[in-house]
């Protein structure tokens, strides 16, 4: 890597800083040191998709860490981290989001949960239908659940080198996301945030209304696998 981790964050923060979106720094396999690195130069919001990387990262580093659970949470994990987990992105269905309630509960807290809408083609990527979206936010179920609050959507867009295809699906996000910010009332319903935009396509994210870009190679470098 040419540039270091900071010199990264600031460039990136510079690129984003007249737009509506802010930085995740995603540092999902990536040592503490190079967290704590990020931390000295002022970075606060970090991501992870692992449920016990995620554990051990709040334990070992910061307390004022502002932590964003960015992967698939499978229900029986949700309890490992409603203690301190700030913002749960992938949240891709009704038991998940039940379980989340129930945790934060437990933690006299109310958990703050993006819904993750499946915006591309691939059939591996998880989320709601636009259609079972809609129906999710009016139904009376979730107007029960007090210990959660809907702050938005996540989205993926399709894996590909077509720029305009992936382009259109980050704005169908958005439109969903406007449709409900303008139409769907509810006491845990507070529509703020549009998570989406990676890496390889943050630029295209920021330009259809992004609120949190999602970047991991860029900032740290390419992830291995293979250790
Ligand atoms: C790993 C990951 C990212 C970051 O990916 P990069 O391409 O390294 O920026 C963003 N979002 C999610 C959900 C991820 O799992």
């Amino acid at each position: 890597m040419t540039q270091s981790i900071n010199e990264q964050i600031h460039q990136l923060n510079k690129e984003i800083a007249s737009t509506s979106a802010r930085l995740i720094a995603v540092s999902k396999t990536k040592p503490n040191s190079m967290i704590e690195e990020a931390y000295a130069g002022g970075q606060r919001e970090f991501g992870e998709n692992k449920v016990q990387e995620l554990v051990e990262k709040n334990d070992a580093l910061p307390n004022d860490i502002i932590w964003h659970m960015i992967g698939h949470l499978q229900r029986n994990k949700v309890k490992y981290i409603a203690p301190f987990v700030h913002l749960i992105h992938g949240v891709d269905t009704e038991k998940l989001l039940k379980e989340i309630n129930k945790e934060g509960k437990k933690n006299d807290r109310v958990i703050d949960c993006l819904l993750q809408v499946h915006i591309a083609d691939e059939n591996t990527k998880f989320g709601f239908s636009s259609d079972e979206l809609l129906a999710l936010l009016q139904s009376e179920s979730l107007s029960s659940l007090q210990n959660i609050r809907i702050k938005g959507l996540m989205g993926m867009a399709t894996n590909t080198t077509d720029q305009s295809k992936v382009s259109t699906e980050f704005a169908s996000l958005k439109t969903l996301f406007d449709e409900v910010h303008n139409n769907v009332k509810g006491d845990n319903i507070d529509f703020q945030e549009i998570s989406m935009g990676m890496s390889g396509d943050y630029k295209l994210a920021i330009a259809q209304g992004s609120t949190m870009i999602r970047i991991g190679s860029t900032i740290f470098g390419a992830r291995d696998y293979t250790v």
